[in-house]
């Protein structure tokens, strides 16, 4: 160990940018979009390479060459916990939230994989197991999609690979188009049958008497979780709905530090906290993030790329679920060997695999790249 401690200098970061065109155009109640932008970290240890990465703006792989590649190079690889802090206090002055936070989340994300990497350890393991497997929910439905598509992809999360709970978009064009939601809500539920749980997600598309109006118009429908009924930053009117409405009450997807979950688990926003690591500031704020969601005695469920997610899950005692999202499966089953399959409902990393077990396919990226730079050490000692 002695040894492996001794060698473990980051000698090295890089990032590129790579922008992957959707499958098909995809809507949600408030954006639309016909590609998504990935921006991966690879943090280097001599021979030994830890990958990490976040959905978010070009602009996060600047931030991250200018701002923090310096901080972490020449740290130790197995002190994580000084390297973000480190980071966290290097961006003051460029503010946190946002693009920023986006960045830090992904070179945490590859630091933990290279800590683990080197410790010939599965990443769950070195963060310590709590369970044999996560329950994923299928996500998508996007108001992009006709009919056909819906179903098709409802059913293909339900029959096909047997996940019992999946969500869709509503709230569409900011609300502007309540009976189509309610259309649309039934044609999910007819077509995933009365025993699969049915989730919706507004992106903060209504106001709130409107999202309370539209829940009680789907009353017959059995919504499970009404996620950003309202937007984020509306935390009265998310606690106002919460106590009226039946379904779950969720949010917390644009969360970029531990203050952000903190004043929505103390208003009573949610019934389950979301947080994305990506986002948040890698694993290392998101096992604070769910520590403090159990403080509130809340789950909490993890916000899209869910590969990211998997493996601090496992080690998550109050976790529900992971977002099987329909966009960013598709791209990390492109750019990964090593993705992991939800059948059954439940992710279940590989056992012996070290870090988080993904393998970066080169060739695959290589044509989605948009920008890439190196950043290495400059007086190695
Ligand atoms: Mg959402």
């Amino acid at each position: 160990m002695s040894r492996t401690a001794l060698a473990a200098r980051i000698d090295a970061v890089e990032v590129a940018a790579y922008t992957i065109p959707t499958d098909a155009p995809e809507a949600d109640g408030t954006l639309m979009w016909d590609s998504t932008t990935m921006v991966l970290v690879e943090v280097r240890s001599g021979e030994v390479c830890g990958t990490g990465w976040t959905y978010g703006p070009p602009a996060c792989a600047r931030v991250i060459t200018d701002q923090l590649a310096d901080v972490v190079l020449g740290h130790d690889a197995l002190d994580v916990g000084a390297a973000f802090d480190g980071m966290v206090k290097a961006v003051r002055n460029a503010g946190r939230p946002g693009a920023v936070s986006y960045a830090i989340s992904a070179v945490d994300i590859a630091l933990w994989d290279l800590k683990a990497r080197l410790l010939g350890l599965p990443l769950y393991r070195l963060l310590g197991a709590v369970r044999q497997e996560v329950p994923v929910y299928g996500s998508g439905g996007f108001t992009s999609y006709d009919e056909d598509q819906l179903r098709e992809q409802l059913a293909g999360w339900v029959y096909g690979q047997h996940i019992p709970r999946v969500k869709i978009k509503v709230g569409e064009c900011w609300g502007s188009d309540v009976g189509r939601d309610l259309e649309r809500m039934s044609q999910a539920r007819d077509t995933v049958g009365a025993k699969a749980e049915l989730f919706i997600d507004a992106n903060g598309g209504y106001h709130r008497k409107q999202a309370i109006r539209v829940i009680r118009a789907a009353a017959d429908l059995d919504i499970k979780w009404f996620e950003e009924p309202v937007t984020s930053d509306d935390l009265e009117g998310l606690r106002e709905i919460r106590n009226t409405v039946t379904p779950d009450v969720a949010a917390g997807e644009y969360g970029c530090d531990l203050t952000y979950f903190h004043r929505m688990c103390a208003a009573g926003a949610v019934d389950c906290l979301q947080a994305d690591v990506s986002r948040c500031g890698g694993i290392t704020e998101w096992l604070r993030v769910a520590a403090l969601a159990a403080a509130h005695h809340l789950e909490i469920s993890g916000h899209c790329a869910p590969h990211l997610h998997a493996h601090p899950a496992m080690a998550t005692p109050n976790v529900r679920h992971l977002e099987w999202f329909h966009d960013h499966v598709r791209i990390e089953h492109m750019f990964f060997d090593g993705a992991l399959n939800p059948q059954g409902g439940v992710l279940r990393p590989h056992p012996t695999a070290p870090g988080h077990g993904l393998c970066l396919r080169r060739d695959v990226a290589s044509r989605y790249q948009v920008g890439s730079t190196v950043c290495r050490e400059r007086n190695p000692r």
